[in-house]
């Protein structure tokens, strides 16, 4: 599944369509989680986009009048072509279409979502997100805050979007090990010390997954067509039964919250 950092690699990649105009766009195939608006082709007709954004694992195409919501879901992934090409894949959902290129949506598990809104901080999908991991604001305090009002693990805490956004199951895995954090404490027991050390090594593995063109498990194509799949070196996601790279113990897997959970039971406590 494409995580914060693929998603953020896309919009990396899409970037120089900023300041372009989408001439037309053809929905091949409307049936995502939500069904394209039925108006989506009228409204998306020189749609000048002004900024290509991120928020969460949303990319976000704003013009004068509306903005463009993206999600690619379990599956989904950008790739850009020649806009004379005739190459047609399976489950290319939708076509953009700019002066000489075109941006394609593909879509085979129909996770992903494309969404229109006049105001997009108000749309139902963004309203309610929490904090942006990389953001300067997000700081060992404010983990602080938030963890102090809950009893929830805080490997749950920190996947919960309403409290920060885009640190999914691989990620939290990571960070915590890093930070030598039991995945199961509770959210009220982290000391400000452990919030400050936990946010530091967030940001640095999403930063550094970003660095390396993002990583998830199946292949990941970056939307300029590079293979944006490289193989991040994980530390304990992955790693059952495997010697802890710190303590020599072994990882354990469990499955917490119906995710797989490693850690190592020595080094986190
Ligand atoms: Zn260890």
């Amino acid at each position: 599944m494409p995580e914060l950092p693929e998603v953020e690699t896309t919009r990396r990649a899409i970037s120089n369509f900023e300041g372009k105009v989408i001439k037309s766009s053809k929905v091949n195939n409307p049936n995502l989680r939500w069904k394209i608006d039925k108006n989506f082709e009228a409204i998306v007709r020189n749609f000048q986009i002004e900024e290509i954004s991120r928020r969460a694992k949303y990319i976000i195409f704003k013009s004068d009048t509306y903005s463009m919501l993206l999600h690619l879901g379990m599956s989904g992934s950008l790739r850009i072509l020649d806009r004379t090409s005739n190459q047609f894949k399976k489950h290319d959902h939708v076509e953009f279409f700019f002066e000489d290129k075109k941006i394609i949506y593909n879509d085979p598990r129909r996770f992903g979502s494309i969404h229109l809104a006049k105001d997009i901080k108000s749309h139902f999908l963004i309203s309610k997100l929490g904090i942006e991991p990389l953001e300067k604001k997000f700081t060992g305090s404010h983990l602080f805050n938030i963890c102090s009002k809950s009893k929830a693990p805080i490997k749950s805490l920190i996947m919960n979007q309403k409290n920060v956004v885009g640190v999914g199951n691989i990620y939290a895995c990571e960070s915590l090990f890093e930070a030598k954090i039991n995945p199961f404490k509770e959210s009220c027991c982290l000391s400000e010390g452990e919030c400050a050390s936990l946010v530091k090594c967030i940001k640095k593995i999403l930063r550094n997954a970003i660095k390396v063109g993002g990583t998830t498990l199946k292949d990941f194509y970056s939307a300029d067509g590079s293979a944006g799949y490289f193989k991040f070196k994980l530390k304990a996601y992955g790693r059952e039964d495997e010697d802890c790279l710190v303590c020599n113990d072994r990882i354990m897997k469990t499955v917490q919250n119906q995710r797989a959970t490693y850690y190592c039971s020595t080094c986190q406590v």
